[in-house]
């Protein structure tokens, strides 16, 4: 039973590792949400989320474009027995006007902090003979788009990653697997909606139908819960002989 475990989900004050969060939560899960920021309001959605679902729920300010944050949020969690590795931002501009801070930010956030926390992980899970490691890729983990070099090279960089774990933990209760979201409306995908306005000359409506849900089938957004629910599935017991692959939640972008 995942009862009683701890989840440590990176950027989880806002949006699709929220939604995991309290997807965990309700499943009985401990969580450690995450954040750079140091808020009041970041440590009371950890007690509200905690009074909710009548688990132990704390808030670790740690910024992931550093390479030590990233280490000890994982070493000031003490037990890690499900890792989400969702904590990532975007920039969107043509490769030869990408600013190279905005680079490697996307690299440092979106991927390195991965390696890192993994690092970090990988003992305790072993240590319980026990652990999950779920990173939030993308559609851009396995297709490309213009203008988001930094992101659909982080998102695919980290689709790589996820097979190397799996296969390094093969042989052990550990599993490893990306979770490839296409749109979900949070304030990532709400941030890009003014820029893409300005590049193509088009109004809000437009860019949502024509630019962002033109690559989803659907027609529709995918939702948080719903990918809170994709990463309790892999928590559990019918999950436990996949590992090393991916899970599109994205309406079904990657067929087209
Ligand atoms: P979001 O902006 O709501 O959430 C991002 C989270 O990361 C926030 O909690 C933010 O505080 C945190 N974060 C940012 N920089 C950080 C840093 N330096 N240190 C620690 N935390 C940091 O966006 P979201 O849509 O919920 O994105 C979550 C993940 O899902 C990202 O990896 C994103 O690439 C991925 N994703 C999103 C979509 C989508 O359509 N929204 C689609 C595919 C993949």
């Amino acid at each position: 039973s995942v009862k009683e475990k701890t989840a440590v989900i990176t950027g989880s004050n806002s949006g699709i590792g929220l939604g995991i969060a309290h997807s965990l939560a309700r499943g009985g899960m401990n969580v450690v949400l995450n954040s750079f920021t140091d808020r009041e309001e970041d440590y009371s959605l950890a007690a509200d989320m905690a009074r909710e679902h009548g688990v132990d729920v704390r808030y670790i300010k740690a910024d992931l474009s550093n390479r030590d944050e990233a280490r000890a949020l994982i070493e000031q969690a003490g037990t890690c027995d499900v890792l989400v590795n969702n904590a990532g931002i975007q920039h969107v501009a043509a490769i030869d006007e990408f600013p190279t801070d905005k680079w490697n930010a996307i690299i440092a956030i979106n991927l390195t902090s991965a390696f890192h926390t993994t690092a970090v992980a990988l003992p305790m899970m072993r240590k319980a003979e026990w652990g999950r490691v779920i990173n939030i890729a993308s559609a851009h983990g396995l297709t490309a788009s213009p203008y988001k070099s930094a992101y659909v090279a982080a998102k695919h960089g980290i689709v790589g990653l996820t097979k190397v774990v799996a296969l390094e933990t093969a042989q052990e209760p550990i599993t490893a697997n990306a979770i490839c979201p296409g749109y979900v409306m949070t304030p990532i995908v709400e941030a890009q909606i003014p820029d893409t306005m300005e590049k193509y000359d088009m109004d809000r409506e437009t860019v949502i139908r024509d630019v962002l849900l033109s690559r989803q089938p659907s027609k529709e957004f995918a939702t948080t819960d719903q990918l809170g629910g994709t990463a309790l599935f892999l928590c559990s017991e019918h999950a436990e002989q996949i590992t090393g692959t991916t899970i599109s939640v994205d309406g079904g972008w990657t067929a087209l």
